[in-house]
């Protein structure tokens, strides 16, 4: 400011010493006024051409080096550098904070768009191209209707009311469910957050599906209890001898209700994380030979060939009580769907990568898509066979969650019409080493 000051003071002496100069001139020849009007217009044109100088500097865009001005315009031109410079280095740390912030929504699982006020894409980041299809170079400046085309999202998009988040599933796969929130900022823009949550979804279909499968296995047996024990209560008296079979039937139905509550409860207990390993191991060829007998007992006027294959005796550092029910569960179901006189073999051997315990029929088999949701709670391939041969439907999702806690997994095999094989295979830390 103070050289802008001194230049300007500058220019005001070299105006006067130039006027007195051109008067006197002026005065010589008679000549003053025309003399003194050369003396301004010069002045004011080349202050005019310094000033225009600089004006279409700024008009040109600025991509030229500040033009460099003389005397009082010289500061001006020196502080139009120094704020060049600046706005360069405010554009760089700008350019790399819109990097830095790119960078980090790239690397965010979610997906982020930001809309315009027309509700069309501005940007996206690279995980809306996964979960919604979306990609920053071909849909950018497209309206997101015209690719979520999915009506209750319109809905959502209409109504404006972006309170609670939306559920719908992925333009990508039918199979993926997303959950969308979109928050409003500056004038009419949007900010929408795209989140995976199939696993959160199928957990909830679960739960529902879980409480609509209990109710409607308990219902049948109280169902039929209450019949009867409604015809019960219309009688006087009551004829024990007629009325035995009836009995008969309420406490089957009871014992089958009971059996159903008693196996969630155990599921439920197996679900609760990691077994601790046994101090004494199970002795196998002792456990395979009692689940021989049961099975046999099982399996009476059937005749199952039922056959054991022991190639090692060293044990498991298991629960004896959990494994014993788990093997009872797959052994009985050979049995209830092999049909009878086929043979049924059960196997134990072990290896460098663990022990390993087979059942392994000559059954009805299992179909091909029937076998990934064999675990499932209450999942039975033939509902009727199932049940008539006292199913519960809940014993492979027992066996599943009882080898999770000891890190051990089931393998199924199966054809139809052929036989199925059910392996359960532990880690070689839960056998006996010697
Ligand atoms: P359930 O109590 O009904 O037997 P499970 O969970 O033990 O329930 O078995 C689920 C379904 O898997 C059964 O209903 C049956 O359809 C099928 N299954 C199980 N084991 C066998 C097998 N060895 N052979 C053929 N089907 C089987």
């Amino acid at each position: 400011m103070s050289q802008f000051r001194w230049e300007v003071g500058k220019q005001l002496s070299i105006l006067v010493v130039l006027l007195f100069l051109f008067w006197f001139i002026g005065i010589a020849f008679d000549f003053v006024v025309p003399m003194i009007i050369l003396v301004f217009s010069s002045f004011i044109f080349w202050h005019g051409r310094q000033f225009f100088i600089l004006y279409n500097w700024l008009l040109s865009g600025r991509k030229q080096p500040v033009p460099e001005g003389i005397g009082p315009w010289y500061p001006v031109s020196e502080e139009l550098h120094r704020w060049r410079l600046d706005s360069r280095q405010n554009k760089k740390h700008l350019l790399s904070v819109i990097n830095e912030f790119r960078m980090s929504t790239d690397a965010l699982a979610d997906a982020v768009v930001l809309l315009d006020p027309n509700a069309s894409i501005i940007w996206c980041n690279k995980a809306s191209y996964p979960l919604l299809g979306f990609s920053k170079k071909k849909d950018v400046g497209t309206r997101i209707t015209h690719l979520l085309r999915h009506p209750e999202f319109i809905k959502y998009l209409d109504e404006n009311d972006f309170s609670e988040a939306l559920t719908i599933v992925s333009p990508i796969s039918h199979e993926m469910w997303i959950s969308l929130q979109i928050t409003p900022y500056l004038q009419g823009q949007k900010l929408l957050v795209a989140r995976d949550i199939t696993r959160l979804y199928r957990l909830e279909q679960v739960r529902q599906d879980f409480v609509a499968n209990v109710s409607h296995e308990l219902r049948t047996p109280l169902t039929v209890i209450n019949g009867y024990l409604e015809i019960l209560e219309d009688k006087n008296e009551i004829d024990m001898q007629q009325f035995r079979p009836i009995i008969v039937q309420m406490l089957a139905q009871g014992k089958r209700m009971k059996h159903i509550v008693e196996e969630l409860l155990f599921l439920a207990r197996m679900e609760k994380g990691l077994q601790i390993k046994s101090q004494n191991s199970i002795d196998m060829p002792l456990l395979l030979s009692q689940l021989k007998q049961e099975a046999q007992a099982l399996s009476a006027t059937q005749n199952h060939q039922i056959e054991l294959k022991i190639e090692s005796h060293k044990g498991l550092y298991a629960n004896e009580q959990e494994i014993h029910k788990i093997f009872c569960n797959l052994v009985f179901n050979a049995v209830r769907y092999t049909d009878p006189n086929k043979k049924i073999i059960i196997r134990w051997f072990t290896d460098p990568q663990g022990g390993h315990f087979s059942v392994i029929d000559e059954g009805i088999g299992i179909a091909a898509q029937d076998i990934s949701r064999l675990t499932e709670r209450f999942y039975r391939v033939d509902q009727g066979r199932a049940r008539d041969e006292g199913g519960t439907g809940l014993g492979l999702a027992i066996v599943k969650h009882t080898l999770e806690r000891y890190r051990a997994i089931l393998e199924i095999t199966s054809e139809l019409n052929v036989g199925s094989t059910f392996s359960c295979h532990f880690p070689s830390d839960w056998v006996e080493s010697t």
